[in-house]
């Protein structure tokens, strides 16, 4: 018997190019899985595994999930990974145009994503669809208001789309990091402006672990949720953020 996690998975990860899509597709690649990236990011060398999709455009979402259903056969996992921070400035701040494109690549990417994948798992009378929340996405805090709306929308389609899937097979659950070391937050720090650092260092001290994650802890959440290991749970949430809200 194999001891492969994800062997003969067939998996789609959005913003798999970079960060924690990045690290997600290598691990479940390294057990066995197929893993196709969409990303709008080109690639570094050519692959054959990226495509290029804008997860907020419906005709290159359809066709791309097209695509993949007719090469592959089949589409066991989604993993709407795909997301940006959108503006750092308190709400009355942002501008309406922010405020859309926020929510049209991290909550109409994943919806749009899921409505096209679903007919292909629902075919297949089974799939797992892992929703990338944060934990911003079940507490407030300051500098990142529409980023923090989007991830609370996330969690809660994934809860909607749990309980309508289920009887065809199919689990929806979210994982929600908290601070990880991908080029995001180290661009957050980037920023010398007294009212990042305050941030960054209220940030640090309030992770009971001590530290900020590695790409690698969310992967192994992913690679959980994706595989059959987790075949009893649907519609939860998976927080991985070292006891940042365990206070
Ligand atoms: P990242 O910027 O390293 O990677 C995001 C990827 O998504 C990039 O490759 C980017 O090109 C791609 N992308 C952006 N817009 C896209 C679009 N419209 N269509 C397709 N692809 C698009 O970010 P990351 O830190 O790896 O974050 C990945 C996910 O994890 C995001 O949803 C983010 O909100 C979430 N998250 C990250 C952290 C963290 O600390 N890094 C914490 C909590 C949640």
């Amino acid at each position: 018997m194999s001891t492969l996690r994800a062997e003969n998975k067939i998996c789609v990860i959005t913003g798999a190019a970079s960060g924690l899509g990045a690290a997600a597709r290598d691990l479940l690649a390294g057990e066995g899985a197929t893993v196709i990236g969409f990303d709008v990011a080109e690639p570094v060398s050519p692959d054959p595994l990226l495509f290029r999709v804008d997860v907020s455009d419906e005709h290159a979402v359809a066709a791309a999930v097209a695509r993949v259903a007719c090469e592959y056969g089949r589409i066991d996992v989604l993993v709407n990974n795909a997301g940006i921070p959108g503006p750092r400035k308190p709400a009355h701040e942002v501008t309406a145009e922010e405020f859309d494109r926020v929510f049209a690549v991290n909550v109409r990417g994943t919806w749009l994503c899921t409505k096209h994948v679903i007919p292909h798992m629902l075919t297949a009378g089974r799939g797992s669809i892992v929703n990338m929340s944060s934990m911003y996405g079940l507490v407030g805090n300051a500098l990142i208001p529409a980023y923090h709306a989007t991830k609370g929308a996330i969690r809660l389609m994934t809860k909607a789309d749990a309980v309508t899937y289920a009887p065809h097979g199919i689990r929806v659950n979210s994982v929600h990091p908290g601070s990880i070391e991908t080029h995001s937050p180290a661009s957050v720090r980037a920023d010398k402006t007294e009212k990042a650092l305050a941030y960054n260092r209220r940030t640090l001290e309030s992770i009971p672990l001590g530290r900020r994650g590695e790409p690698i802890d969310i992967a192994y959440g992913v690679l959980y949720l994706a595989s059959d290991e987790s075949r009893y749970l649907t519609g939860s949430e998976l927080v991985i953020d070292g006891g940042y809200t365990a206070r």
